[in-house]
């Protein structure tokens, strides 16, 4: 099976909006096995569509579309790809009565002619159902030749593909091919190829996929017991550096560890100016442990929030190991937080010195009565300072959690 992606809109192509959606479906694919052959960004033209489509299944047999599947004039996907099939559209009454309960929730409801173009359909073809919008995915079999046509919007796409349609591509397969997924975190990408190299043989294959301070590792193989067998040994091969079972991230990884062990979470950021707070309430589920933390960017702040001392400031400067730690056991005190996570320093692109240079953090770690600075010394710009910096406080305090048991 081959498989190619088709993203259209003039919005991808102006740079007004970023082509998550192809980020998100390579992803997914990854996770059993396919790495598409190719992804195109066309516009909302149809000469562009049909010339797209020509070309993608000259490389593949299953063509994947986002976006132009709504309702306004320049929604032309499933126009343009019926006419490329020779087929109809149709009046089909199951996305009637979709339209029907999805415009009874909106004021004023659809013009006639959203309704006409809404509620038409490839003859032949299946729905794939869109809870979270009007227009449903379309999935057509023609000819040896397979499409699924799915909205633009994330919100709508994301669930539709994750509930429905990995199912269906994975089903069309031939021969079943299986695969896992291992986070390994806080080791960069080389090393983690070097160190899985050994693991390689025929029969399994390797992806990696790579973000700051996060490798997650693809197995795919068509032999079950093979498949086991590679990522078990990966397993033994990262322990201590890769997530738990059923977690995907890091900051999701420190609150299960927390929770676990029945703790709490404060944190004090200065050049991340709350960051990592930002990460770990963004996960459903983080008020069990995250009590909240204090983005202190000033010396004042530091001092009236956190109890940092004056002769700290004045003796070693904000960006120094003494302040950090001073930050974290600050936090900690005043919310009566069992952990904390401190970070300060210099993320660019000005204010370094030969003695502190863009990049230099430090960053403090705190749980019940252990204490740990570490001096870090990060390359790139200001935004990869700072990711970097929030990826190393979170693992820190995850290997500081794993030496005490539950
Ligand atoms: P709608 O019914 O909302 O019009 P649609 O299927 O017609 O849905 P589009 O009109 O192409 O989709 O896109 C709607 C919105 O979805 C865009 O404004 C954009 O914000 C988002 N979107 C579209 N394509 C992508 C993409 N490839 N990546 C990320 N976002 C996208
Ligand atoms: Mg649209």
């Amino acid at each position: 099976m081959k498989v190619a992606l088709l993203c259209i809109g003039d919005e991808l192509l102006k740079g007004s909006t970023v082509n998550t959606n192809l980020a998100f479906i390579g992803e997914r694919l990854l996770r059993i096995g396919i790495i598409p052959e190719l992804s195109l960004e066309i516009p909302d033209r149809r000469d562009s569509i049909l010339k797209a489509l020509d070309y993608a299944y000259s490389k593949a047999d299953t063509v994947i579309t986002s976006g132009g599947l709504g309702p306004t004039s320049d929604d032309i996907t499933k126009d343009s790809i019926a006419e490329y099939f020779g087929l109809p559209l149709e009046r089909n009454e199951q996305i009637e009565a979709h339209l029907t309960a999805w415009w009874q929730k909106l004021h004023p409801g659809p013009t006639p002619l959203h309704w006409n173009r809404q509620a038409c359909f490839p003859a032949g073809a299946d729905i794939i159902p869109n809870r979270f919008g009007s227009a449903p995915g379309i999935h057509l079999e023609q000819n040896g030749k397979t499409i699924f046509m799915l909205p633009g919007p994330p919100a709508e796409l994301h669930p539709m593909f994750e509930e429905g349609m990995l199912e269906l591509i994975r089903n069309k397969r031939k021969e079943p091919v299986y695969a896992s997924l291992t986070h390994v975190v806080g080791i960069g990408e080389s090393i983690v190829e070097e160190r899985t190299q050994p693991l390689l043989h025929d029969g399994v294959s390797v992806a990696y996929c790579a973000s700051p301070g996060h490798v997650k590792l693809f197995f795919t193989s068509k032999n079950e017991a093979l498949l086991n067998e590679t990522t078990n040994r990966a397993k033994q091969i990262f322990a201590g550096d890769i997530l738990s079972e059923g977690v995907s991230t890091l900051p999701e990884e420190v609150l299960h560890l927390l929770e676990n062990r029945k703790c709490t979470l404060a944190t004090a950021e200065s050049c991340t100016g709350g960051m990592i707070s930002a990460q770990l309430t963004a996960i459903p589920g983080s008020s069990a442990v995250f009590l909240g933390g204090a983005a202190t960017y000033s010396n004042e702040l530091k001092q009236l929030f956190l109890g940092v001392s004056e002769t700290t400031l004045s003796k070693f400067g904000a960006v120094s190991r003494e302040c950090a730690k001073e930050m974290v056991e600050g936090i900690c005190a005043r919310t009566g937080a069992d952990a904390g996570i401190s970070v300060t320093g210099i993320a660019g692109p000005s204010g370094g010195t030969s003695d502190k240079p863009v990049g230099r953090v430090y960053i403090g770690i705190k749980f019940q009565s252990t204490t740990r600075i570490f001096e870090c010394n990060f390359r790139g710009g200001r935004e990869q300072v700072r990711n970097q910096t929030v990826s190393r406080a979170l693992n820190e305090l995850r290997k500081l959690l794993l030496e005490r048991e539950p």
